[in-house]
């Protein structure tokens, strides 16, 4: 449902990608997991067809992310960083819009738009305009938006970002809520995050994927059996071996 095929992308000199390739089942909760300025969100932005890679390509339930933009965007709830929205939409209006521009109308555009604002918790929030909400209730009106049109495919990048911990709790009940019928791509720091919600882990460091197992397997390869372990040890590693590469072309589509 999600492949990636040796994604490369720079900005000026900066190797943000370098040669990305996995694919993601129905089922799996993937955690695209690394330090920041790893390539997390740059390979999310690949893979939503939102950023045109300058080699290699995505596809999203089959559809190429570039070529046939508009097919895989259908297969796909986004969730990007920091969740742009609309200030002056209500978290309602704003998960009305993107149903209306996917297709949705009457009965179906209603009943979609109250059960994503139900699934996101949002509450009387949701008839609030977006600039006046705290950042948890805007990350959520997002995220309303992102699952509203029932993708089959999610990618969502650091979806609680910003929530308090009952706000994360609920998140990732939701993730788990949906996982079994859906395919969902997750990018976080968080290491409890990676325990509590995915199925497997791919760890990214200086643009390369340097780990992909499950999150007990990640453990296993520390000395002293934890994530953070892991992470340490699989992220000095990669640092070293990938500085001081030459920088190609650059190609960027806006979103
Ligand atoms: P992560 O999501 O893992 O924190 P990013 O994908 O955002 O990492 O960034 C990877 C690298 O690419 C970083 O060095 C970042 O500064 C750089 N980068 C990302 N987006 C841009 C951009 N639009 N212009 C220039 N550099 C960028």
């Amino acid at each position: 449902m999600i492949d990636a095929h040796d994604l490369v992308k720079h900005f000026g000199p900066t190797r943000a990608v370098d040669g990305i390739s996995f694919s993601a089942q129905k089922g799996e909760v993937v955690a695209l997991l690394g330090p920041n300025g790893a390539g997390k969100s740059t390979t999310m932005r690949m893979l939503t067809g939102c950023l045109e890679p300058d080699s290699g390509s995505a596809a999203i339930a089959g559809h190429d992310a570039v070529r046939a933009r508009h097919a895989a965007q259908s297969a796909l709830g986004y969730l990007p960083e920091g969740a742009p929205a609309y200030p002056a939409m209500t978290p309602r209006a704003f998960a009305r819009f993107h149903l209306r521009v996917r297709g949705f109308t009457g009965k179906a555009l209603h009943e979609a738009a109250e059960l994503a604002l139900e699934r996101a918790r949002m509450g009387e929030a949701a008839n609030r305009p977006i600039g006046m909400l705290s950042k948890g209730f805007k990350r959520r009106a997002a995220l309303a938006a992102a699952i509203a049109h029932d993708p089959a495919v999610l990618i969502l990048d650091e979806p609680t970002d910003g929530l308090d911990p009952n706000q994360k709790d609920g998140v990732r009940a939701l993730i788990r809520m949906m996982a079994p019928e859906k395919t969902i791509l997750i990018s976080t720091h968080l290491l409890d995050e990676v325990e509590a919600i995915c199925t497997r882990a791919i760890l990214i460091t200086g643009g390369r994927i340097v780990s992909d197992t499950t999150p007990a397997g990640l453990i296993s390869t520390a000395p002293d059996q934890s994530l953070a372990g892991a992470f340490r040890q699989l992220t000095r590693h990669s640092a070293e071996q990938t500085t001081a590469r030459p920088a190609r072309s650059r190609k960027e589509t806006p979103a």
